[in-house]
């Protein structure tokens, strides 16, 4: 017995083996992240079309083979090509980053809609934006992170209840609240953030990746959101960076 499913995905890479077999690993919205078979799928214009390449969005025929545990690719039809995207390697290196970071998170069933929509919105945004932020990586870490239910509240301080909009604060890591400075007393690992740092951790909680390329960031306020995201998402999930590649923390 199989199951089968049609439905969209976002290719992250394509191996081959033998003479005309490939593999495939996808990120749908309805299955998560998959690695799949598709026989014959170098040769087979008819069945794939072009379209097993990494960066493509592809409408998928999938059939689960619950016994063997493992999936089939029948079809793929390419329902959009990253052409500006492709040609760009510095974008293609942030991709291959959120890839990395998607692939060491390990999300579960319920929360991959959310995270494809993410990833289909991150493709599009580095396929169209004439800058992009140095900090898009950190910005998308730090989405996911709030996103799989870890979104801090940043717009009041946690013990005077004052409106935080636009001052400086000190986020507790741990609580994901923020403090002004004066109730930090009460606050455990905090960071710092200036205003501008405050003001952009805000934007990318309140919006997705078409946004965040449109601020550019003092110096300073680059190092407070760098120094965030990485305890944030080293706290709340538990990776960090290193040599190449996530690590547990
Ligand atoms: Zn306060």
């Amino acid at each position: 017995m199989h199951r089968e499913l049609t439905g969209e995905g976002l290719v992250f890479k394509v191996g081959r083996f033998r003479e005309s077999d490939c593999w495939v690993r996808f990120f749908s919205p309805a299955l998560g992240l998959v690695t799949a078979f598709a026989f014959g799928g170098s040769k087979s214009r008819r069945r794939f079309c072009g379209c097993l390449d990494a960066l493509n969005r592809v409408l998928f025929k999938v059939r689960f083979f619950p016994g063997k545990g493992y999936y089939c690719l029948d079809e793929g039809a390419l329902l959009q090509g990253f052409p500006s995207l492709r040609r760009d390697l510095g974008r293609q290196g942030l991709i291959a980053n959120c890839i990395r970071f998607v692939q060491a998170v390990h999300v579960d069933i319920q929360a991959a809609p959310a995270v494809h929509a993410l990833l289909l919105e991150t493709w599009e945004a580095l396929e169209r934006a004439e800058a992009v932020s140095p900090l898009f990586a950190q910005f998308f870490r730090v989405k996911m992170c709030f996103d799989q239910g870890f979104a801090p509240c940043l717009g009041t301080c946690a013990v005077c209840g004052r409106d935080a909009s636009g001052r400086e604060v000190l986020l507790s890591l741990d609580q994901g609240r923020v403090y002004c400075p004066r109730c930090a007393l009460f606050a455990s690992r905090t960071v710092r953030l200036g205003a501008e740092a405050h003001a952009a951790l805000r934007r990318v909680a309140e919006s997705g990746p078409r946004q965040w390329n449109e601020a550019e960031l003092s110096r300073p306020a680059c190092a407070e959101v760098y120094r965030m995201a990485e305890g944030y998402v080293c706290y709340h999930l538990g990776l960090r960076w290193s040599h190449g590649r996530f690590v547990s923390a």
